[in-house]
């Protein structure tokens, strides 16, 4: 490991601020890139299955039906897999208007 390398590695709780401002959004609102097509759209707009009884859903790309987000609820935790996406974007609360 370089010098550089340890002063930029910071440990988790330095992330927190960063991850707070990623899930403080309306998940709706949030954009994102299918990992297999390649489509971009907002979260809200794509395809959600969930049962009433099940601990957790499905958020499925309206273009090509790939697995984009599974949620599971389990042990007092909400599980969240982003597995299918590639990227995610949302407003920049830190940046000039
Ligand atoms: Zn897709």
């Amino acid at each position: 490991m370089t010098m550089s390398e340890q002063e930029l590695r910071l440990d988790g709780n330095a992330a927190a601020g960063l991850l707070q401002e990623v899930f403080v959004h309306e998940v709706t609102s949030v954009r994102g890139a299918c990992a297999r097509c390649g489509a971009v759209g907002e979260m809200g707009a794509q395809h959600l299955y969930m049962t009433p009884l099940s601990p957790g859903a499905v958020l499925r790309c309206t273009s090509c039906d790939s697995l984009l987000i599974v949620a599971v609820r389990t042990g007092g935790r909400l599980r969240v897999g982003l597995q299918g996406l590639v990227w995610i974007e949302l407003p920049d609360e830190g940046a000039a208007s």
